[in-house]
């Protein structure tokens, strides 16, 4: 056995194929406990894709001043939300975390220190979704946070250094929502499938043609798209970790949509895989 196949079956993080790149649409945390026909998509994502050495998943979820990567052996899962069902708080995924590729992503990233954090662990912007595609919680996990004083563009480069992961078998996760609008979300329409206000599927399928024609610089320049696009990422949480995925494009690599629906008006799914 040559050293390079050696160093390939006993360090966790040596070289592998590429590793695809996805953006998930996470909407409720019940998509944690539910069956429905997102969960499905992520679950088949989980299986289509091959399995991951470890996942940096960057959530809505976590916004700090800075940049931090979760660092601990053991993150907890955090129950980040209200009103809930107990099932939901009943909820652990007990992925292991990763210190090493904790320090060797801030090693790295050049464009900021980046903090190596201990109390953060695993928020539902990760856990509902990674659950479903891979329920054993096999695959250790470490998150980024979004660094919330800092513009589109920044995230946008920042992301980009994170691109020699994906050959060392990092799957990369943006989670967030293309269309996130909580104080308009239509709760009667809650169970009607495919439901989107007109200003929603506006922006959505602007937001999915620029995907699909690689016009980053588009989707990086939201805030001057118009009303829909206001409306539809009223603060961009739930939007960054798109251009965090996108970002991580390299040339000719194909872009596929799935989980593309509306929930409750003023939510989109859509889903994207790179690679
Ligand atoms: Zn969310």
């Amino acid at each position: 056995m040559k050293l390079n196949e050696l160093n390939k079956i006993t360090t966790p993080f040596g070289n592998t194929d590429k590793m695809p790149v996805l953006f998930l649409g996470h909407g409720s945390p019940m998509n944690a406990i539910e069956e429905n026909e997102f969960v499905t998509g992520f679950r088949n994502i989980g299986k289509e894709i091959p399995k991951p050495n470890a996942i940096l998943c960057v959530s809505a979820h976590w916004e700090t001043r800075g940049t931090f990567i979760t660092a601990m052996e053991k993150p907890k899962t955090i129950h980040d939300f209200g009103g809930f069902p107990q099932a939901l708080f009943d909820v652990q995924y007990p992925a292991p975390g990763s210190p090493e590729l904790a320090k060797e992503t801030k090693g790295i990233i050049k464009k900021t220190e980046v903090g190596l954090d201990q109390s953060w662990g695993l928020d539902h912007g990760c856990w509902s979704v990674v659950k479903n595609m891979y329920p054993a919680a096999d695959v250790p996990v470490i998150q980024m946070s979004l660094d919330y004083y800092q513009t589109p563009q920044y995230h946008y480069e920042l992301a980009k250094e994170l691109v020699s992961l994906r050959k060392k078998g990092v799957l990369i996760i943006g989670s967030g929502n293309m269309v996130h609008n909580l104080g308009m979300i239509a709760w009667d329409k809650l169970n009607t499938s495919d439901y989107g206000y007109d200003w929603a599927i506006e922006a959505s399928d602007k937001m999915k043609e620029y995907i699909l024609d690689n016009d980053h610089q588009s989707l990086i320049n939201y805030k001057s798209q118009g009303k829909a696009w206001d409306l539809a990422i009223p603060s961009p949480d739930h939007y960054l970790p798109l251009l965090y995925a996108l970002a991580l494009k390299e040339e000719n690599e194909k872009v596929s949509l799935f989980n593309d629906k509306a929930v409750a008006g003023s939510l989109t799914m859509t889903s994207v895989k790179i690679g």
